[in-house]
């Protein structure tokens, strides 16, 4: 496959098979969000799950692309329905991920990122073991806090809120499969893209997108 970029190589991963799920969790600030965006940009099949929040939009974020932003009341309609797989109190704010929209995308053989924060990801590792768990952390605890003041999008004490709890969530590694040090953006990049392939690339998920193939072809 070829992209703007560069040249790009297509595997078996391409044939039609069950969508994966990869949970990428990180402390705010630590490059989640412009991560997960780049890397849906150069892998193909694979989506990124819009969570529904009652956190205020920010400037340049679109309904229904960044975040569903909807009112307290509605989210918590939404939870007494049973329609979150997981959600959480992030900073003040109600943040979920919508089974039906989870499914929806598995179900056409997509794979997902769920980019959740350390609660959820509890609630989504009691549900769902074959997930790929990825940590990202900033290169230290200074970076973070710049990279947070550089957004302006929180407020001096919002971000002191954010850092401290950054340094509570990092103690939660060892409930991740793979950590990711986004320090060099691109590095950080390819690394995430290499995990994504590997599992990908796994024997039961290679199995079953020859089976599948072999069966429509009549080998
Ligand atoms: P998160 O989603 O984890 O809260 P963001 O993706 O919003 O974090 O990134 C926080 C800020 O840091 C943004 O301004 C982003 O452009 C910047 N950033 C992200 N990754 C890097 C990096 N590797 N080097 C420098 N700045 C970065
Ligand atoms: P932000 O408001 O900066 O976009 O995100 C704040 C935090 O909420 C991040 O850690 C992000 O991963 C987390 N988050 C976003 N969507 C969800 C979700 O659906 N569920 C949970 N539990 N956390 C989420």
């Amino acid at each position: 496959m070829e992209t703007r970029k560069g040249r790009r190589y297509k595997t078996h991963y391409e044939l039609p098979g069950e969508g994966e799920l990869f949970i990428v969790s990180a402390p705010s600030g630590a490059g989640k969000t412009t991560l997960c965006r780049k890397l849906t940009a150069i892998v193909p099949r694979l989506k990124h799950s819009v969570s529904y929040t009652t956190r205020p939009r920010r400037k340049g974020e679109k309904n229904n692309v960044d975040y569903t932003f909807i009112s307290e009341k509605k989210f918590k309609a939404m939870i007494n329905r049973g329609e979150f797989v997981e959600w959480a109190v992030v900073h003040g704010n109600l943040y979920g991920t919508s089974l039906k929209r989870l499914r929806g995308l598995m179900k056409k053989g997509y794979d997902i990122i769920l980019d959740i924060d350390v609660q959820g990801v509890l609630q989504v590792k009691r549900k769902m073991s074959e997930a790929v768990y990825i940590f990202i952390l900033p290169p230290s605890i200074h970076v973070l806090k710049k990279r947070l003041t550089f957004r302006m999008s929180d407020t001096a004490g919002e971000i002191e809120k954010r850092v401290k709890k950054a340094k509570e969530e990092i103690l939660s590694y060892r409930n991740y499969d793979f950590i990711v040090i986004n320090d060099d953006l691109r590095k950080a990049l390819k690394e995430l893209e290499s995990i994504v392939i590997a599992k990908r690339l796994k024997v039961n998920r290679v199995k079953s997108a020859l089976l599948n193939k072999s069966r429509t072809e009549k080998l």
